[in-house]
């Protein structure tokens, strides 16, 4: 028996395998280049779902992680994220956060993600920065909210940090935090809803892990 290796062939019926999903996961990474391969991206430009991957793989990261990609790829933090959590260091601390500050309290997320996103520590301060400047000058003519209300539904930034230097980098509803749990993305959410005439207020503002934040706009 002479089997070609590599040979593949399968009937059409017969499910995708893992080896084509984790192919597929790499071939999307590739075509969007320095975008995060997120599962929104990848439902746009892969040949299956995000939901098969999510269940065969039962999570995105461990889906990346067989795929051989970085798993900050698909990092849940956003660039405000990342800059909140750098605020809250330089305020934490009155000066300039040094990198060894990211692994302990009250940093919620450590350096790892710094470093893939803006390569160095110190070219994400400098983003930071400039990040900072910029997003003062748009906040001024971001709050346009309805009469019911006397403040606008976005936190700002500098508010998310005073929340969660409050609350320690600790969710409110189950106690958990990164400084536990690496992989626990922290929340800043309204208490009474927005939309239930709740207003960006400190007292009506809360630490909540990614998890239970979900779970609470399900039940409400
Ligand atoms: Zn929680």
């Amino acid at each position: 028996m002479n089997k070609q290796f590599f040979a593949f062939s399968r009937s059409p019926n017969s499910p995708v395998t893992d080896q084509e999903l984790l192919d597929d996961l790499k071939k999307v990474s590739d075509f969007v280049g320095t975008l995060k391969a997120t599962q929104k991206i990848y439902n746009e430009h892969g040949s299956f779902n995000a939901s098969t991957v999510l269940r065969r793989f039962q999570t995105w990261n461990k889906a990346l992680e067989l795929a051989k990609l970085e798993v900050s790829n698909i990092s849940n933090y956003s660039d405000e994220e990342l800059f909140k959590n750098i605020l809250v260091l330089w305020e934490h601390s009155g000066r300039q956060p040094r990198r060894s500050q990211l692994s302990k309290p009250p940093s919620c997320i450590s350096q790892n993600p710094y470093v893939r996103r803006f390569g160095s520590w110190l070219s994400a301060l400098e983003a930071f920065v400039e990040f900072a400047n910029e997003k003062q000058l748009l906040q001024n003519n971001s709050s346009k909210f309805d009469n019911k209300h006397k403040t606008g539904r976005d936190i700002n930034l500098r508010l998310r940090a005073k929340i969660l230097i409050r609350d320690n980098c600790i969710c409110k509803m189950c106690g958990t935090s990164p400084a536990k749990n690496s992989d626990v993305v922290l929340h800043v959410d309204h208490v009474i809803p927005y939309s239930k005439g709740g207003e960006t207020i400190e007292k009506n503002l809360q630490t909540l892990c990614m998890t239970c934040n979900i779970g609470k706009s399900n039940v409400l």
